[in-house]
């Protein structure tokens, strides 16, 4: 997702401190402005139009402790502990926090809610972790489904597009990805675990992108205009505890 402000920007590009990647912006302002954005730590140096690479990397060694802190929250902010599957543990589930509760019993595997507070796990006793694992994953899955065609159907009509497809798979670095030609939307099964709210952006962006295929200004008027909160929900989705892996999109 790029930034709707680009039009300010007058100059970007990368330098390399300490193997630490910094955006170098060069736009008309007084001072050095350093900021670690979430939700992978990038680093971004603003700096006043006159003031050279040699001059930005020394002021970034000056504050590489600051630069390193910040990166070490963001991405312990997003990383959940690796997860065994077994009764006590916290697990996701349409934004809210839940116990998993592992009952075993002789029938077929089930997956429901119990008290708003439990995620109760019905497996035989020897089940091994991933067949838990699995059971959880499939359930995800099919109440993700669930929820998915009548925010389709809403939000299409919205934007003014008909005949989206769509399809959840498990994605390692994308929320969503859109194939225009088919008119095919492609979303991240790791949204079941997120608020409704997250995957209704990341549906309505998706859509967008068969009217626009870059962050374009149109692109970005359209998103404004179709749900003028957008940016709220993509700040609560890039702060959400997340899996192992980094995300973007
Ligand atoms: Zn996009």
């Amino acid at each position: 997702m790029k930034s709707s402000r680009t039009n300010l920007i007058i100059k970007m590009h990368q330098i390399v401190v300490n193997g630490i990647p910094i955006d170098v912006v060069r736009k008309a302002i007084k001072n050095l402005h350093l900021a670690v954005y979430p939700p992978e730590g990038r680093v971004r140096i603003a700096t006043p139009l006159n003031v050279d690479d040699e001059a930005v990397r020394l002021f970034a060694i000056s504050k590489m402790a600051w630069i390193k802190k910040n990166q070490a929250k963001y991405i312990n902010q997003q990383r959940q502990p690796k997860r065994k599957y077994i009764s006590g543990e916290s697990h996701y589930f349409n934004g809210q926090r839940y116990i998993l509760n592992v009952v075993h019993h002789t029938g077929n595997p089930k997956v429901s809610i119990k008290n708003k507070k439990y995620i109760e796990l019905l497996v035989k006793p020897d089940y091994t972790q991933e067949q838990r694992e699995n059971v959880l994953t499939n359930w995800y899955r099919k109440t993700l489904k669930e929820q998915i065609p009548a925010l389709i159907e809403k939000w299409q009509r919205v934007i003014g597009v008909d005949g989206v497809q769509w399809e959840v798979k498990k994605m390692k670095t994308k929320w969503g990805t859109c194939n225009r030609e088919a008119k095919r939307i492609w979303l991240n099964l790791e949204l079941a675990k997120k608020p409704e709210r997250c995957l209704e952006y990341i549906i309505v962006h998706e859509i967008i992108h068969i009217l626009e295929r870059n962050h374009t200004e149109r692109f970005v008027a359209i998103m404004d205009k179709t749900m003028p909160q957008w940016r709220e929900h993509k700040k609560e989705l890039n702060q959400f505890p997340l899996a192992h892996e980094v995300w973007s999109y």
